[in-house]
């Protein structure tokens, strides 16, 4: 990454299992440079994109196992610019789990732009529809349906991240980095209605009960 990219750390967090470091190594510039920090028990990989308003590098922050046994070390989180939290669209749990990891990142790093990334809707009997998805519209996150294994929407929390960064809501990616292939395919009908369903499930209002899910 050239010196004077303006370079923002980000956190990925959610329950093991859920796809993170699939997600990260799709990526494979960022594959090839990764470092493993054995204090933090955590690698670290450098990505680069390139914006129509000139470069932007993230430093991804995938926890190696740790995130299973309880939380994150404080290391981890330190001096955090923005986030990823990741849950399976296909368990429940992880989503559940989603508030807790939100909290934690929030009273760590403040304020930061953060994407909530519903993982693995390649998967044909997804159990956890669009319109449960409701989350991000308490906390005022963005959202993004996406599949590691297929590389769909693999761009778009960057994309989104990088916009927030910079803001700059026109921003657009003019160059991608090279992908790992895919090793599933999505159907694009059933995307495209999952993007109907949940567009629509946005004019519903909020339910009322203070309980965070
Ligand atoms: P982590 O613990 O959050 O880092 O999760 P991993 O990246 O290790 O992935 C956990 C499991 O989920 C592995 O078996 C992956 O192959 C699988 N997985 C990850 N992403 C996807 C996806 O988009 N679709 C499907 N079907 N499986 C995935
Ligand atoms: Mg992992």
């Amino acid at each position: 990454m050239a010196q004077e990219t303006p370079t923002f750390k980000l956190v990925l967090v959610g329950d093991g299992g859920t796809g993170k470091t699939t997600f990260v190594k799709r990526h494979l510039t960022g594959e090839f440079e990764k470092k493993y920090i054995a204090t933090i028990d955590a690698e670290v990989h450098p990505l680069a994109f390139n914006t129509d308003v000139g470069a932007i590098g993230f430093i991804i922050w995938d926890a190696a196992g740790q995130e299973i046994v309880g939380g994150l070390r404080d290391g981890y989180y330190a001096n955090a610019q923005c986030g990823i939290i990741m849950f399976d669209v296909t368990s429940r749990t992880t989503y559940k789990n989603v508030p807790n990891w939100h909290r934690d990142l929030v009273r760590a790093c403040g304020d930061v732009p953060i994407v909530l990334c519903g993982n693995k809707v390649d998967i044909k009997f997804r159990n956890f529809m669009p319109k449960n998805i409701d989350f991000h519209r308490k906390k005022s996150l963005e959202y993004c349906d996406i599949s590691a294994k297929s590389n769909y929407n693999i761009e778009k929390p960057f994309l989104w991240l990088a916009r927030k960064l910079f803001g700059n809501p026109d921003l657009v990616f003019t160059a991608l980095p090279a992908l790992a292939p895919a090793e599933t395919m999505v159907d694009s009908d059933l995307m495209a209605r999952y993007t109907f369903e949940f567009e629509s499930a946005l004019a519903n209002p909020l339910p009322e009960d203070d309980d965070d899910l």
